[in-house]
């Protein structure tokens, strides 16, 4: 008996071990993110380091996240050729996406709230991305999944599949290659690792590998002021929902995304949004360059910790992320009169923030689930 094989089936899998291969390439091709240290003699023993996620070709981690749920769905017989992809996204995932969709050939659409800014749109459509704009944020799933659908196409769904795209135990993420990059240094296992939660992916792929290696590693997760999983986590109920969009783009969501995995959390902290943009004030400062408004999130609770150690007299190191760069948001964070429209004042959590990192400031207010 023959058993005959669809010339049709026969070609896809061609067509997708070259773009299987493409990303391989573009992958080899790619240097680590550099790990910086964040000089603060004041802090005498307190070491602080920033992995600088904004260095990505795509401008931020989304870049890591896209490359995954890329390969997840041609693995999983999920793109073809020509196969429509579709997002749901606040805009980095996006813009990433579309990088790789062009690279592989397939057509991309971006679902995304009508507030997104205008740099992610451009880069989107840089890239031959298609932007498809929404009112009511709470529709987004929905929309992403019904546009998918009417083009015959995928819905990548990054807030579902984030958490288990990404190689949890190692193949170099993001938590592996922090850890080999940390080798030489005084504290080379930090005493924390505090990560915002977007689509939650990138913190759990952080606690599960500090539990697998069995690293004394603690994770602290920061969540921003409008959103579901700070709330979600604290009474442990998935279906908490936030009705306000948040302010911090990039985290902090409506609903508690099945990719965040609270289980992995050693602690959680909730960030005002005026402290977040103080933090990143701060940090841009130190750093002479702009960086984003949840890199600020996630430094606030950095710092928050390192008064802590500072006040318990503990030694040790502690790592965040920079997610991506300021220059996208020169019109909102950086803009006094943006600042002015939302009522927040970053100035007096600055004065803050300035005083831990002069070694002299024992506490910051943060809410602690
Ligand atoms: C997505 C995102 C995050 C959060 O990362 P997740 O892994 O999705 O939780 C933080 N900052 C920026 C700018 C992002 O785009």
């Amino acid at each position: 008996m023959t058993i005959r094989v669809p010339v049709q089936r026969l070609c896809s899998r061609g067509w997708v071990e070259q773009a299987i291969a493409a990303l391989d390439a573009d992958q080899h091709r790619s240097a680590d993110t550099h790990l910086f240290k964040l000089e603060c003699p004041k802090l005498s023993g307190i070491d602080i380091y920033l992995k600088d996620e904004s260095t990505h070709p795509t401008g931020s981690l989304k870049h890591r996240l896209a490359r995954s749920l890329f390969l997840y769905a041609l693995c999983n017989g999920q793109i073809r050729e020509g196969t429509a992809v579709v997002e749901a996204s606040s805009g980095s995932t996006a813009v990433s996406e579309a990088y790789f969709a062009r690279m592989i050939g397939v057509p991309f659409y971006a679902v995304m709230p009508r507030t997104t800014s205008r740099e992610k749109v451009v880069a989107i459509e840089h890239y031959g991305g298609t932007c498809h704009f929404i009112d009511d944020g709470s529709t987004l799933y929905a929309e992403a999944a019904a546009l998918a659908r009417s083009l015959g196409g995928h819905y990548m769904d990054q807030f579902t599949f984030a958490e288990r795209a990404t190689d949890w135990r190692g193949n170099n993420n993001i938590a592996e290659a922090i850890f080999r990059q940390m080798e030489r240094e005084p504290h080379p296992v930090p005493a924390w690792m505090v990560m915002s939660a977007g689509t939650g992916g990138t913190s759990a792929t952080l606690g599960r590998y500090l539990r697998y290696k069995r690293h004394a590693t603690r994770l602290c997760v920061a969540d921003v002021e409008q959103s579901a999983f700070f709330d979600g986590y604290r009474t442990a109920d998935p279906e908490c929902r936030c009705e306000r969009a948040s302010l911090i783009e990039g985290v902090g969501r409506p609903r508690v995304e099945p990719s965040f995995v609270p289980g992995v959390i050693d602690r959680m902290v909730r960030v005002p949004d005026a402290a977040s943009i103080a933090a990143m004030n701060v940090l841009s400062r130190r750093l002479g360059r702009r960086v984003g408004g949840s890199t600020g999130t996630n430094f606030f609770a950095l710092c928050w910790l390192a008064a802590e150690m500072k006040a318990t007299g503990r030694k040790g190191s502690l790592v965040t992320l920079i997610c991506d760069s300021g220059e996208r948001y020169l019109k909102t964070y950086y803009d006094p009169a943006w600042l002015a429209e939302k009522g927040l004042d970053p100035a007096p959590y600055e004065t803050l923030v300035e005083a831990v990192l002069a070694g002299d400031g024992l506490d910051l207010p943060l809410e602690e689930a």
